[in-house]
């Protein structure tokens, strides 16, 4: 064995595209190779464990190697390491610069500080919080990256990158001669992406008008017309796509029209496709997940979820989102571990290979060692066997030791989570999100389709309640079909129920699906971001045409009751104000602590001053509580908080007669109360 301390010369230490560099020079040998920062240890062939090791230029490090070929490998990566520029190129690192046979060599060059070997070290003056030369990384010197914990559970599995890249023509012009090739190549692939594009969205179940606007827009002189004028012209057939694609979409989004400004993605999109194909590249997607993967991402969207195989989704880290955004509530309601708001540059993402987190503690470990992941397999195993054992609470109503009755429900966002709510005995469902069924599509969902959604939830559940909160949607989380001013402080804004009291063309068609679906009897409406009394008499004065409409023309219906959401400050201040006028309360704490605390929920930099367990947050969920029992009204609290151990004793105490959570909080939570 071999260990070499040596004081980094590479310009800003090893970043990004040093550390990949260094790590495809470490590959080259077949001895095992280790760098140690202090008491914090890398595998050297690991790109993103380097850059994680954060070594910074004049960082003392220690290069330990372990092989038949330690000698040629210490000699070249010291070479490497001792160099200003390294990483710019690898051709510098061909061995024979300097004629450095061993790592002598950089002695002479002064950046070597000691070389020892066979284990006995040759101490350097400067090294003595250097590691000492026991065997490989143990658990302990693999340190995690914190991000914020999102949704819990332990994973580890293959990495799935899922950042589409930038792309680039590699040539802009081409040749005289190659202008007719060009144009066919162009004609070929143009179709083919059309008859893609259709597929895709046949299996999504979108066929009709979405395709055939895109064809139509695509197929017009504005797009393939123009695109073949600049090929004419003497373009690369990937340039000019790339280019009308931009100049076209910016176009679209210089509309005042809503609709046609969303446009401007799908242009955007189809040249992609266009161009992708040209370049002979594929997109990433996330439908191609074929084996268990944890997903790395900037973000995600509700219709990336959609698309997913979910199934194959171990774990969930992204550079971007925090704990009540709603990337962490998709994740939970699928059981996903999932860490997310890591600080890490995606580059860093796209180099690992393996990954293991910890979403409860917000951890994430990269391309760990074998040793280590054998651990952790362990805690994995454990904490299935710990999960089992909750089982036993699937059939058990919980009661508190003084008598208490309190539901345990299920929020859901769509049809397909119903199955993993009833399996972990959810007493009905208490927030039916019905964002995504306006979020996943081209168009608004018409009357009759929501009243399909929402009858065969009602079905599932029955005869327990469920909750189906109304359009929830602003600025923040636009919804085609709706034109959403520009707004500074979307969070602020025109969203919730001030959106739907504006637009009966929305709202309307949603009451009446469901009034139709309160017939089943278990239909419970809940009106979302109520600030005012007004608000709620407007939209039953609204709830109570619908419904006479409806009669008049003989379509069975019947009066669900009517709750609302507390989770503005206005709210939660007036609670007995409005008790009067509902059928319950259910408080949403994710707004709610954002509005009191005045912390954007989706602040990855604030998570740790967004603390539903602040006394201003306590105080306002005791006055609401202390409301619904004056006026004799049920109160629940559906947001994040409800799952959250430390705090369903807190909730309980105050007064909250229901918790409603992700589907795979709900064992645990009915052991908590039934112990409590
Ligand atoms: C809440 O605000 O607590 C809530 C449940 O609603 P959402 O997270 O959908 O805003
Ligand atoms: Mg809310």
């Amino acid at each position: 064995m071999l260990e070499t301390a040596i004081v980094v010369k590479v310009n800003e230490g090893l970043h990004a595209r040093p550390a990949t560099q260094f790590a495809k020079l470490a590959k080259e040998f077949s001895c095992s190779l280790q760098i140690f920062r202090g008491s914090t240890c890398a595998d050297a062939k690991s790109a993103v464990k380097l850059m994680l090791l954060g070594v910074k230029q004049d960082d003392q490090i220690l290069l330990r190697a372990d092989g038949s070929d330690e000698s040629d490998a210490v000699r070249r990566l010291l070479q490497f390491l001792s160099e200003p520029t390294a990483g710019v190129t690898l051709a510098r690192h061909d061995g024979a610069k300097n004629g450095a046979g061993t790592a002598a060599g950089q002695e002479a060059q002064g950046e070597a500080v000691a070389v020892a070997s066979n284990g006995t070290h040759h101490e350097p003056a400067a090294a003595q919080d250097v590691a000492p030369a026991s065997s490989g990384c143990d658990a302990s010197t693999e340190p995690p990256v914190h991000g914020v914990p999102a949704s819990e559970g332990l994973a580890c599995g293959p990495a799935f990158v899922y950042l589409p890249e930038e792309l680039r023509a590699t040539r802009q012009f081409i040749e005289p001669d190659e202008v007719e090739s060009e144009l066919a190549r162009f004609g070929t692939t143009f179709r083919e992406s059309i008859a893609a594009l259709d597929q895709q969205f046949e299996a999504m179940g979108q066929h009709d008008d979405i395709v055939e606007a895109l064809a139509d827009v695509a197929q017009s002189d504005d797009f393939s017309g123009a695109v073949k004028e600049k090929i004419a012209a003497g373009w690369d057939a990937a340039a000019a796509t790339l280019q009308v694609g931009e100049e076209l979409s910016a176009a679209f989004l210089a509309m005042d029209d809503e609709y046609l400004r969303s446009r401007a993605d799908d242009i955007r999109g189809i040249a992609r496709q266009v161009a992708l194909r040209l370049l002979g590249k594929e997109d990433v997607s996330l439908a191609a997940l074929a084996e268990p993967c944890v997903v790395l991402a900037a973000d995600l969207t509700a219709l990336d979820f959609a698309r997913a195989k979910v199934a194959n989704i171990v774990g969930l880290v992204c550079t971007k989102g925090s704990a009540t955004s709603h990337l962490a509530i998709m994740a939970r309601a699928h059981g996903i571990p999932a860490v997310l708001g890591l600080p890490v540059p995606e580059e860093l993402l796209r180099e690992a290979s393996r990954v293991a987190l910890d979403g409860a503690h917000g951890q994430v470990w990269f391309d760990p060692s074998p040793e280590w992941q054998t651990e952790f397999d362990a805690r994995i195993a454990q904490e299935r066997r710990r999960h089992a054992a909750l089982s036993v609470y699937r059939d058990v109503s919980p009661v508190t030791s003084d008598g208490r009755h309190i539901e345990i429900a299920a929020n859901l966002g769509s049809l397909a989570e119903i199955d993993a709510a009833l399996e972990a005995g959810a007493m009905g469902v208490g927030l039916f999100r019905t964002e995504l069924l306006f979020m996943d599509r081209r168009t608004l969902p018409d009357e009759d389709e929501q009243y399909d959604v929402y009858r065969r939830l009602a079905e599932a559940f029955h005869p327990r309640p469920v909750v189906i909160r109304t359009l929830d949607v602003g600025g923040d989380k636009p919804v085609p079909g709706i034109a959403f001013p520009h707004e500074d402080n979307p969070f602020l804004g025109w969203r919730g129920v001030r959106m739907c009291l504006d637009r009966p063309d929305v709202f309307e068609p949603q009451l009446r699906a469901l009034l139709r679906a309160a017939t089943l009897g278990n239909v419970h409406v809940m009106l979302p971001m109520v600030d005012d009394l007004d608000e709620i008499r407007r939209a039953k004065v609204m709830l109570e045409n619908c419904a006479q409409a409806l009669r008049q023309a003989g379509v069975a219906c019947a009066m669900p009751k009517l709750g609302i959401m507390v989770e503005t400050p206005a709210a939660a201040l007036t609670a007995d104000l409005l008790a009067p006028e509902v059928d319950f309360f259910s408080i949403g704490t994710n707004d709610l602590t954002q509005y009191v605390m005045a912390v954007d929920r989706v602040n990855a930099s604030l998570a740790s001053l967004y603390r539903t367990d602040h006394p201003a947050v306590l105080r306002a969920i005791g006055m609401v509580c202390e409301a619904a029992k004056r006026a004799n009204i049920s109160v629940a609290v559906c947001g994040e908080a409800a799952a959250r151990p430390d705090m369903i004793p807190v909730l309980v105490g105050l007064g909250v007669n229901e918790l409603s959570m992700s589907p795979s909080s709900v064992l645990r939570a009915k052991k908590i109360v039934s112990e409590l």
